[in-house]
């Protein structure tokens, strides 16, 4: 066997945001280097942030607009889309 054969295949591969897995069944979050933090103070609940987050993580609790970061992969959209600039991103610990 050559060793280009001797390397997994896709199939053996750790699933990580496989187009065929939906996300819901496995937290994305857990890529994330920078993570929005929402200023409660200055957010004024307009939600485009919502509209535009690719993964659906921006969440409504009911009474103020919530990251739900076991989904959130930290990519900015959120904070370069809000009007208020009510989001921060920042480094994970
Ligand atoms: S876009 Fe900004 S102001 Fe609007 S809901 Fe999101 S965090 Fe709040
Ligand atoms: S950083 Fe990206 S994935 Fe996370 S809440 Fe904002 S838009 Fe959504």
């Amino acid at each position: 066997m050559s060793e280009d054969l001797a390397k997994p295949g896709w199939k053996q591969i750790p699933i990580a945001g496989v187009p065929f897995k939906k996300a819901t069944e496995y937290h994305t979050g857990d890529w994330r280097t920078f993570k929005p933090v929402i200023d409660q103070s200055k957010c004024t609940k307009c939600l485009t942030c919502w509209i535009f987050c690719p993964d659906d993580s921006i969440v409504w609790d009911g009474n103020t607009v919530q990251v739900d970061y076991r989904y959130c992969k930290g990519c900015g959209i959120c904070a370069e889309m809000c009007p208020v600039k009510a989001i921060t991103m920042v480094k994970e610990e």
